[in-house]
């Protein structure tokens, strides 16, 4: 079990099965977020690591390709088990790399990962293809085939969860994978790799490289990579999509957000408070479909406000590896000043500035990145910290009268992540979620994501979906076999 004291060995990249030494000896460290105490140093891969990875992925694809669906379900559900029985351990070490509570990590982080492994497990078996009778003496075969060799890259919020949700969909379809952490989270997605062996996958369809944007883009760019899969921010996104469109890659793109959670009056009011609460806050507001814009009826706008900030004062801010803990650090120091930024923003506007956005007074907290919950009200539409995505602790409340406008008004971004509506009238819920032009839209509950439902984003927050049996056609592509059993016309 690690502590937020743990210091590790340094941590290498993890190819063809076994951890490889890089061959020109460069490394950065991680760091503990909630007390900026170094946790250990990991090598980052250079071209030679790149280019060594990315071959045993090949290679490995020749045979995984053709390894029966129950055996690539078998070893990924025995992977799914090992996470379970392992998941205190790795949500120690989650919570020390991310700097998360360890009361999220431990019920969260590890689990739905596992589950959308197992569900691709289950699913392996079940890709097929089609057969198409084309009378009177030919017929046609669609095969549904892996793509290869696929890049995954992911963000520093979830990064096992990340790394689970893409390497299920892509492993089952029979692809190979080289997966590139974000640099500030390195450590989990190397204990998934060993997992994946323990589990039995063969060497080199799993592998995880180290480094920055700078080792991302090197991966992405390897004429052996079919598919790029990302999540990052919408710059990072547009980056990717420029690298996929030069050499026609196929991408899944999961980007950022800014999504709008719609409160009416006939809402349940304390659960609109509990999803309010949670979808602003959970891991410090460090989610990509966070509900970080609040439209509340006017009419019960006082009441739902006042319950908010009693609440949200509440929290309790600290050591994440504290059970009691409810909202740790944010992720780095670049991350730090860019959401101080934002409440700096915030308090200069003319917004009302309700709660929180302070550093903790705490001395045992004042070498981590710790930021209270903030709370401003009477925002409105076009105020900078509204529009663009903080990735922090920072909740926007909007008022609204009537239907119409809250519509018009959630649906004024060049976001498309999610999205919720709160009422208790059956009508209005539904008609509402049908126009917010949103990929995930909830009703009466927020960021809620079980493996069997697609996730994904509209306009500027992204490309493809994961989760849900339409990932498969982001992780396959199709063949046409047409068959004739009679002659070819002589025509010339
Ligand atoms: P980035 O988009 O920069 O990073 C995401 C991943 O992409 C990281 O692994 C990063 O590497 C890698 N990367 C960055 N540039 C390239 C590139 N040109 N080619 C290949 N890979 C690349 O996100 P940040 O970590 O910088 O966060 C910035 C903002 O993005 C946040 O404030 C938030 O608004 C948003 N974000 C959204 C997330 C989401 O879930 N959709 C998750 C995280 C952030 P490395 O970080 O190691 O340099």
């Amino acid at each position: 079990m690690y502590n937020n004291e743990t210091t590790l060995k340094k941590q290498k990249n993890f190819i063809a099965g076994k951890y490889i030494c890089n061959d020109d000896g460069k490394t950065f460290k991680t760091i503990h977020p909630g007390n900026n105490k170094i946790i250990c140093e990991v090598e980052i891969a250079g071209n030679t690591e790149i280019n060594i990875a990315v071959a045993s992925a090949k290679e490995a694809f020749e045979s995984w390709s053709k390894t029966p669906a129950a055996e690539r379900g078998a070893i990924l559900r025995r992977a799914a088990t090992i996470l379970r029985q392992k998941n205190s351990e790795i949500a120690s070490l989650e919570t020390l790399d991310t700097g998360k509570p360890i009361s999220e990590t431990s019920v969260v982080d590890i689990i739905s990962g596992a589950e959308v492994i197992e569900y691709f497990a289950g699913i392996a078996q079940s890709i097929q293809g089609n057969y198409i009778d084309l009378p009177p003496e030919a017929f046609a075969l669609i095969r549904r085939e892996p793509l290869g060799v696929c890049a995954g890259i992911g963000a520093w919020n979830y990064p096992i969860q990340i790394a689970m949700w893409k390497s299920a969909p892509a492993l089952a379809c029979g692809n190979t994978m080289v997966f590139k952490p974000a640099e500030e989270t390195p450590l989990t997605t190397l204990k998934l790799a060993e997992i994946y062996q323990e589990a039995g996958l063969p060497p080199g369809v799993f592998n995880v490289i180290q480094g920055s944007a700078k080792t991302g883009m090197s991966l992405i760019n390897h004429p052996d990579i079919a598919k790029i899969t990302l999540t990052g921010s919408v710059e990072t996104g547009k980056t990717v999509m420029k690298v996929a469109a030069n050499q026609l890659k196929k991408i899944t793109l999961e980007l950022g957000g800014k999504s709008p959670i719609i409160v009416f009056k006939d809402a349940n009011f304390e659960n609109a408070i509990n999803a309010v609460l949670a979808g602003n806050f959970f891991s410090s507001g460090q989610v990509c479909s966070n509900g970080t814009r609040v439209f509340i009826q006017k009419s019960i706008s006082d009441e739902f406000i006042k319950e908010l900030v009693d609440r949200t004062k509440k929290i309790k801010l600290g050591d994440p590896f504290d059970y009691d803990t409810r909202l740790g650090p944010l992720i780095s120091q670049d991350h730090y000043q860019k959401v101080q930024k934002y409440i700096k923003i915030a308090k200069s506007s003319k917004a009302t500035h309700l709660c929180g956005g302070d550093l903790p007074k705490d001395a045992s907290l004042k070498e981590g990145y710790f930021i209270s919950p903030a709370i401003f009200a009477n925002c409105n539409d076009d105020m900078k910290f509204v529009k663009d995505e903080v990735f922090g602790p920072l909740m926007s409340l909007l008022t609204f009268e009537s239907e119409d406008e809250a519509i018009k008004r959630a649906n004024n971004t060049n976001f498309g992540l999610a999205g919720a509506v709160f009422s208790q009238n059956f009508s209005r819920a539904h008609r509402v979620a049908n126009q917010l032009k949103a990929g995930s839209v909830w009703i009466n509950d927020y960021n809620i994501t079980p493996a069997e439902i697609p996730f994904g984003g509209y306009k500027e927050s992204g490309i493809g979906r994961e989760n849900g049996i339409q990932t498969i056609e982001h992780f396959t592509q199709i063949k046409t076999i047409y068959a004739n059993l009679g002659d070819v016309p002589k025509t010339y």
